[in-house]
């Protein structure tokens, strides 16, 4: 959108390096900061360019301060949330790629919602500039982005993969691959697509059942139409030719998921792939009638015994509703 901006109003190409400079790394916070430039074509920017497009509705912090939930609305109305996580030296933000989501996994408050809109590829980048912005004024950086917000990132594939180039990309906020994450429950058909382009970012799959059937019961929509076979197969592919590791996520859920016998399975299902679990702790919902596992620690051990690599994720912000899958304006 800057590259047309230059081009409309003919001026010299050097404009867009100075507008990519000062939006995505010097993050100022209006087009009026931008003084270099001559009032008449900031009038023109602002005209043709709206600074961020997302409106801020409000913020909660945690009670110890480390979690930070924003809320903010689109132009058309909808709500939605991005959250702020600090943890040592690592800035984590989780961003939305939609208000709502049309896969109503059976846990989920976000799915409960159904959709409401898909984000565009700069209310994605919005979310990240807001808190790199209010990072900045303490002098910190968002040194890590995870797609993890409301929404399914495959479902909304184009405006996602969008925001990534232009996350990544050394002439706009430059941000390194390795430090993106896209959680995705698993569409076969988008994330073939998503891991051919090559974007060099981490891709987590949220799995929750060691067989179909149990899968088919917690994430219904998405597992009835994307087998677990083939999208072994897909990721099976993708990794031996990248030789990378896929991470698994796993929400412990009480009575659900969270037997011996499941944690058996699981170490079976992945016993020769190059793969990390990354346990969840589930964070409960209101109107769901689903319990926080108290297996957590035995599940790990029946994994990392059968040669499984595993870490819990913290749980974090809860009593804000922050955390992974609370997010329900
Ligand atoms: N739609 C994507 C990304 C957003 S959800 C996906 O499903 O992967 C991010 C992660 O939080 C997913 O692994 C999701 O299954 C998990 N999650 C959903 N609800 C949760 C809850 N109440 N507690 C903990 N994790 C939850
Ligand atoms: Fe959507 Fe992910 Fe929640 Fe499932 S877990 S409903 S895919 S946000």
């Amino acid at each position: 959108m800057f590259k047309q901006f230059v081009k409309k109003y003919n001026l010299p190409k050097y404009r867009t390096s100075q507008l990519y400079t000062q939006y995505y790394r010097n993050l100022i916070g209006s087009w009026d900061d931008l003084t270099t430039w001559s009032k008449d074509l900031r009038e023109k920017l602002k005209k043709d360019i709206p600074f961020s497009k997302l409106i801020y509705i409000s913020t909660n912090i945690s009670k110890d301060g480390n979690t930070q939930k924003v809320l903010f609305k689109t132009v058309k109305g909808n709500l939605i949330e991005s959250v702020l996580i600090k943890e040592k030296d690592r800035n984590t933000v989780c961003v939305s790629c939609m208000s709502g989501c049309p896969v109503g996994c059976i846990f989920c408050a976000t799915g409960q919602m159904g959709l409401n809109e898909l984000l565009d590829s700069q209310q994605i980048l919005d979310q990240i500039l807001y808190f790199s912005r209010e990072l900045k004024l303490k002098n910190e950086r968002v040194t890590n982005i995870v797609y993890m917000g409301m929404g399914e990132p495959m479902l909304n594939l184009k405006n996602v993969s969008l925001s990534i180039k232009d996350i990544t990309d050394k002439e706009k906020m430059g941000f390194s691959k390795r430090r993106v994450t896209v959680s995705t429950s698993g569409y076969i058909q988008p994330l073939r697509q998503f891991l051919n382009m090559n974007l060099g970012v981490k891709i987590a799959i949220s799995l929750h059942a060691p067989n179909q059937k149990l899968r088919d019961i917690l994430m219904p929509t998405v597992s009835k139409s994307n087998s677990l076979k083939d999208l072994f197969n897909i990721l099976d592919e993708y990794s031996n030719r990248k030789n990378k590791r896929i991470t698994y996520e796993y929400v412990l859920l009480r009575g659900m998921n969270d037997s011996v016998e499941n944690a058996k399975e699981l170490a079976n299902l992945l016993k020769d792939r190059l793969a990390l679990v990354n346990l969840i702790n589930y964070n409960e919902v209101d109107c769901l009638p689903f319990k926080k596992s108290k297996n957590t620690i035995l599940f790990k051990k029946i994994l990392e015994e059968r040669g499984i690599t595993c870490t819990i994720r913290k749980s974090l912000g809860e009593d804000i509703k922050g955390a992974c899958g609370q997010l329900a304006s």
